[in-house]
């Protein structure tokens, strides 16, 4: 049988449960086997920025997906050097297993730049993107995409890192496990 593997990409700086609420929604709504979160590469002056290293990221999202087996870690993107575009990396992806069905979730603020994603026409041959909704935003495509209702939430990571530079509680906005870590390691100014 075909496996359903979705893909969640992005920077998770840090991940918080907008990001597993829609991962969850998206693995019940649409029968898939499994979520993969995929942290990408930094660009230089974006990691300065938040002082986290793609080593602390991938510890808070392995932290934040404990305990859920169809969540899972998929590293590719760290383990290559330099940033890589989305569209090689899921090439990759294909090629290592071509009987999957990759469907590629993205949030409402991402859709509207689908365009201009480097080589999207091939690309949206190669996965089914999935958008799902997001405060504030509204989902306009150009492009085939499949959307799944999910409860609005409104948190960011952006939120977060700023809350906790100014001393603010983050508690309940991610996972208490990921919380831990951010305050043993000091970070976002913690
Ligand atoms: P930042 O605030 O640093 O820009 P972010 O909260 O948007 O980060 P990312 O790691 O960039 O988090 O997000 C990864 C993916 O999850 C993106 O496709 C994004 O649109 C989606 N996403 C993140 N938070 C939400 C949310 N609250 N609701 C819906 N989609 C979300």
């Amino acid at each position: 049988m075909r496996k359903k593997v979705g893909i969640l990409g992005g920077t998770f700086d840090p991940p918080h449960l907008g990001h597993l609420i829609i991962a969850n929604e998206v693995l019940h709504q649409l029968n898939l086997d499994e979520i993969r979160f995929m942290p990408n590469q930094e660009p230089p002056h974006k990691e300065r920025s938040s002082g986290t290293t793609g080593k602390n990221r991938v510890r808070m999202l392995e932290l934040a997906i404990q305990g859920n087996p169809a969540f899972k870690l998929e590293k590719i993107e760290l383990e290559r050097s330099g940033r890589s575009f989305t569209v090689d990396t899921m090439k990759v992806l294909v090629e290592q297993n071509p009987h999957h069905e990759y469907y590629f979730i993205i949030g409402a603020d991402m859709v509207e730049y689908l365009p201009n994603w480097h080589r999207i026409d091939e690309l949206v041959e190669m996965v089914q993107f999935v958008g799902v909704n997001r405060p504030n935003h509204r989902m306009e495509s150009y492009y085939r995409i499949i959307e799944v209702d999910v409860p609005l939430i409104e948190i960011s990571s952006t939120m977060i890192r700023d809350r906790s530079k100014a001393g603010e509680s983050v508690k309940y906005l991610l996972p208490d496990n990921v919380i831990g870590y951010i305050e043993e390691n000091r970070l976002y100014g913690s």
